[in-house]
């Protein structure tokens, strides 16, 4: 693509960095922005750079958070005796859109991949057998999607929870759901979860 600024190559170079955006996406947003008032332009990159700076990771479920300790974990609403385990923050909004869980969560922030190089130390695992330990968690559920990174994880981490006195459970798998948590439908993750079933006899 020949620019004729230098301003604007980089802008649209920057764009083209973002997931699925293209070269041509990329020039038509900052296009876009161009046409935009400067406030509102001022708006969109503050609301970025607040966003990356300001984040916190909530200090008990690693979900992003706003404060120490997420809405979710500080809610006296909520059931502290279930904790349900997810891959990351997106799979948390997924299984918030259903209204039909009403316990916390702990985002382990990724799957056991050896082959992309993640191991279990990569994960926010101590955390959780920290949780475990020093709260009230009497059920730990298992909502990662149905992949062998799925798998593995969910078989690691059945082996280093089953000393605990924990009810251990997974949602629904290997139902029609097409991979990641956040794709399926609300009705399909809410059902799921609530006739979730025994890890142990979900495997026989
Ligand atoms: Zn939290």
């Amino acid at each position: 693509m020949n620019f004729s600024s230098k301003l604007l190559e980089t802008a649209v170079a920057e764009f083209a960095k973002l997931p699925g955006i293209g070269q041509k996406t990329a020039l038509r947003l900052v296009l876009h922005l161009l046409d935009e008032d400067k406030e509102e332009v001022e708006r969109f990159s503050h609301a970025i750079s607040k966003l990356r700076n300001e984040v916190q990771f909530c200090e008990a479920c690693h979900n992003i958070s706003d404060q120490a300790v997420c809405e979710i974990c500080a809610s006296p609403r909520r059931n502290h005796q279930l904790i349900c385990l997810v891959e990351d923050t997106r799979d948390v909004m997924a299984i918030e859109n259903t209204s039909q869980y009403n316990g916390l969560y702990h985002v382990l922030g990724g799957l056991i991949s050896p082959m992309d190089g993640v191991g279990p130390s990569d994960l926010n695992i101590d955390s959780l057998i920290e949780r475990i330990k020093n709260t009230e968690v009497t059920e730990v559920i298992f909502a990662v999607s149905a992949t062998m990174e799925g798998d593995t994880t969910i078989f690691y981490l059945n082996k280093k929870l089953k000393d605990f006195p924990l009810k251990i459970s997974t949602i629904a798998r290997g139902i029609a759901f097409g991979g990641e948590l956040e794709y399926v439908d609300e009705i399909t993750l809410g059902r799921s979860i609530a006739t979730r079933v025994l890890y142990e006899s979900s495997i026989k």
